[in-house]
This record gives C-alpha cells, structure tokens and sequence, in this order.
C-alpha cells in the first residue's frame, strides 16, 4: 500500500476517512487500534517521535504487512487502525496480531544504531454509523485504555464498547498521564514494625496523587484506572525507583516494601526494571520486598510466577499481601515462592472479635514459621491488637497505632531521631 507522507513525516494527524473503502456488505468491520511505542526509560510514557528515520521504516514495515483485504489507515503519531472485513474469524484475528506483534517487537537498522518499538492492540467497535473522524479517534482512544481487553477472551473483539462508554475515565486518565509527567505523585511511608524488638525495620510506600484541583487522591481511586490502561507499568516504575532511592539513604538494615500490580508482571521487562531500580538506587536486592495481593497471585500465568521466580532469586523478598481478603488456600504455599505474609486487616479483625478467628491466625501464622515465612498483621489499632498479636507470635506489626503512612521527610524523621537516641544511649 502506498503510505501518504504528510509534513509531520508519515503519520498524518488526520484520519482520511473518506479513502477508507472497507466492506460492510457482511456486517459491521473488524477493526483493530495499534498503538506503537518506542522502547526506552519507562519513568515517563515513551513517545514516538513523528518523523525520524526509524518510525518512518517502522510505518513502512507495517504498511507492508497489512495486505488486502485488511487495510490500514493513520490515526495520528504511532496510532494506526487495521480493518479487516466481517466475516474475518477471532482465529485470524488473533494470528494477525501475533504476527504484528513480533514484526513490530523486530530492531529497526538505522544510521544511530537499532530502534525498537513496542505496541499495544486493542479492538475497536466499527463506528460505521457514526463515520466521522472525531467519533472514531474517541472510541478509538477509548477502547485502548481499555487495553485490559483478554486475547484469550475473543468474544470482546469488536465489543470495546461497554469499556469505551465512559469518557470520565477517558479525561481521568489524561489527568493521570499528566500528573506523571508533572510530577503530581508522590509517596507515603508507613512503618512496619518489629514485633520483637519494637523498632521500624521496614517501611511500605504508598503512592498518592497529589492533585492541583482534588488535592490529595488516595490509591483506591486511582490504580483501578491506572491498571485497566496499562499506566501502572510508568507509574509503578516511577514508585519502585523513588522508593528505592528515598530508602537507600537509611541504614543499612531497613528494608522497603513495594507494592506490585498483577499488570507489572505481565511485562516481559519486570525483572530487569526491578534490577535497574535497584543498580540506580545502590539498594542491595535483600532490602527491597515487593508485595503482590492475594487476589493477583490467583489469577497469574505460569509466565508471571516465573517472572516472580526470577525477582526472588536476585535476593528481594516476595510478599503475598491482603492475605485472607481473597481465596487464602494452603496451596499458596506449596506453589508460590513467598517469604512474608501479610494478613489482611479482615483476618485481623476478626482475630480481635473471636476465638475462632485467632484460631485462624494462629494457624497460618504456625504454617508460616514452620517453613520460614515471615509473617505481618496489617491494621493494628491498639496495645490490646499488639499483646494479642505477640502471643500469636506474628513477626511484624503495621497499623495505625504506629503510625499513619507519611511524607518521606516525617516518617523517616521519625527513624533517624530512634537511630540517634539509640547510638546515644549505647
Ligand atoms: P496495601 O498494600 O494493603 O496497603 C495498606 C493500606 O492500608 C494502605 O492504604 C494504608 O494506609 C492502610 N492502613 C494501614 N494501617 C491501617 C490501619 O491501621 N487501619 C486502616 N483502616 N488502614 C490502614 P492506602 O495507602 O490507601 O493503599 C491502599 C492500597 O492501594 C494498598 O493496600 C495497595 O494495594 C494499593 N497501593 C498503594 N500504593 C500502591 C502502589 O504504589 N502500587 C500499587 N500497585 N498499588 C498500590
Ligand atoms: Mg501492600
Ligand atoms: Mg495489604
């Protein structure tokens, strides 16, 4: 196919719709949004630059590989749309993306060396009622913050509506990409405590977004978003690398633990970004614990658990989070390569309220010992939770009652006045 070069170099910013000639004689068009992206430093979204040497062979190669029937048409910087007729099968669906994918993932030989892409593939609902380039840019946009969509699952292909539907999601995650960019996030440090010994060994970071109109916004409302659409891989590497670098400036023995999400480990590149944080920061490996949630750890593919493998056998500590908040099962333990446990501040609750639930506690918390886990109770509230915990023989304590999650400055204030009081009175 002929590529129609504009001044911004082969990406024209306008979508021509009226050269787009697909069949509709069989039903609404199967179309397809690619999203590419050049691979670099995730801290902040890799942009495609519009007109440099390797995108303009990058559009070339796609161009070539998009063959009649399926056609290609232009979205705007790195964004294409590939339509193939009705009648094409999720099978073939599935293998045309496969093969673009790996066409795409191939370097790209330029005078500065090779380039590589990335992309993202997302389905789009045929707007042939609609036919103008605005709707289509829209719900194209849309269904790829949506990219949450399951190859496994085809049914959805050509249904990215029902996600697509919402534009407040749409303008929260414009919000979101420019808060990264602007640095609007920031994070807060709770202490875990000690059981034994009573002083701040670890601390988990917790991300807040700082927003210039909605003030301080709490994860809850944002990491679902920031999950569906993928940002969580830039956002969750801007936490681990900052994190590790406000932690390594404490003393050698406090440890930081990270949150990370199900969508991290899908990423082929987890393991060496997590390496990078901690080459970057001077961090040695057995001080970081990356926390995954027990509901995520149900839902991974031998290719996460792998990925999971990998992390562990640099030396970071492996924590099943919220345990008892979802599908708690024994089998955790003889599949998964965890060294901590965190218990959920529902199995503590419960603990507080009955026997039977200390009962639970207490179980879990023996199995742990008895195979070296390392375990935590999450949401202490009080001396009475501390005494009932200690006699549980739980190894570390987090709640409130020690203190809220803080700017870095005040909770690691907190850690470096008890490391001088300490030096003082030795
Ligand atoms: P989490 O990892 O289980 O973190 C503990 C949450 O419990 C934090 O909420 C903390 O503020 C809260 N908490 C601690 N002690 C108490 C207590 O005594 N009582 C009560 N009621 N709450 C307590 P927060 O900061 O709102 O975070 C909520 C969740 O958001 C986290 O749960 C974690 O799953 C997720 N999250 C936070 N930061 C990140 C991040 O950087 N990446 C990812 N993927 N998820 C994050
Ligand atoms: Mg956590
Ligand atoms: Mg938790």
């Amino acid at each position: 196919m002929n590529i129609r070069w504009s001044q911004k170099g082969p990406c024209p910013d306008r979508f021509d719709w009226t050269s787009w000639t697909g069949d509709r004689r069989d039903g609404p068009m199967k179309l397809l949004l690619l999203d590419v992206r050049r691979n670099g430093p995730r801290i902040l979204p890799a942009k495609l630059t519009p007109i440099d040497e390797a995108t303009i062979k990058l559009t070339q190669r796609i161009a070539d590989f998009v063959r009649p029937p399926n056609q290609l048409g232009f979205l705007g910087p790195g964004k294409f749309l590939i339509a193939q007729p009705a009648n094409t099968t999720c099978d073939e669906i599935l293998a045309l993306t496969c093969k673009l994918e790996s066409e795409i993932a191939k370097p790209i030989e330029t005078a500065d060396g090779p380039a590589h892409f990335a992309c993202e593939i997302a389905p789009v609902q045929d707007p042939a009622p609609l036919n103008t380039y605005a709707s289509l840019q829209r719900r194209a946009e849309l269904a790829l913050m949506c990219s949450l969509w399951e190859r496994s699952n085809p049914a959805c292909l050509g249904d990215a509506a029902p996600c697509a539907q919402d534009s407040k999601d749409m303008r929260a995650l414009n919000d979101m990409k420019d808060a990264l960019e602007t640095g609007q996030f920031t994070i807060h440090y709770q202490p875990i405590i000690n059981a034994r010994t009573q002083g701040v060994d670890v601390y988990e970071a917790l991300v807040r977004w700082r927003s210039p109109h909605a003030g301080m916004i709490a994860p809850a409302q944002f990491i679902p978003l920031a999950e569906r659409s993928g940002l969580i891989n830039d956002l969750g590497d801007w936490v681990l690398n900052q994190a590790c670098r406000d932690i390594a400036g404490l003393d050698a023995t406090t440890k930081i633990a990270v949150n990370v999400s199900r969508i991290q480990l899908c990423e082929d590149d987890i393991v060496s970004r997590i390496e990078t944080a901690l080459t970057k920061s001077g961090l040695a490996p057995h001080r970081l614990v990356v926390e995954i949630t027990e509901t995520s750890i149900a839902q991974l593919t031998p290719d996460a658990l792998e990925k999971i493998h990998a992390v562990r056998n640099m030396g970071v500590a492996i924590a099943i989070d919220d345990f008892g908040s979802g599908y708690s099962s024994l089998a955790f333990f003889s599949s998964l390569p965890a060294d901590w446990l965190k218990f959920d501040h529902a199995l503590i609750a419960n603990a507080r309220r009955s026997e039977r639930g200390r009962a639970i506690v207490r179980a879990f918390a023996a199995l742990a010992r008895e195979i070296g886990v390392v375990t935590v109770a999450e949401g202490v509230k009080s001396q009475e939770d501390v005494a009932m915990l200690g006699k549980i023989g739980v190894d570390y304590l987090q709640g409130f009652f020690f203190g809220t999650p803080a700017e870095a400055e005040l909770a690691f204030g907190a850690k470096r006045l008890a490391l001088v009081a300490n030096r003082r009175s030795c």
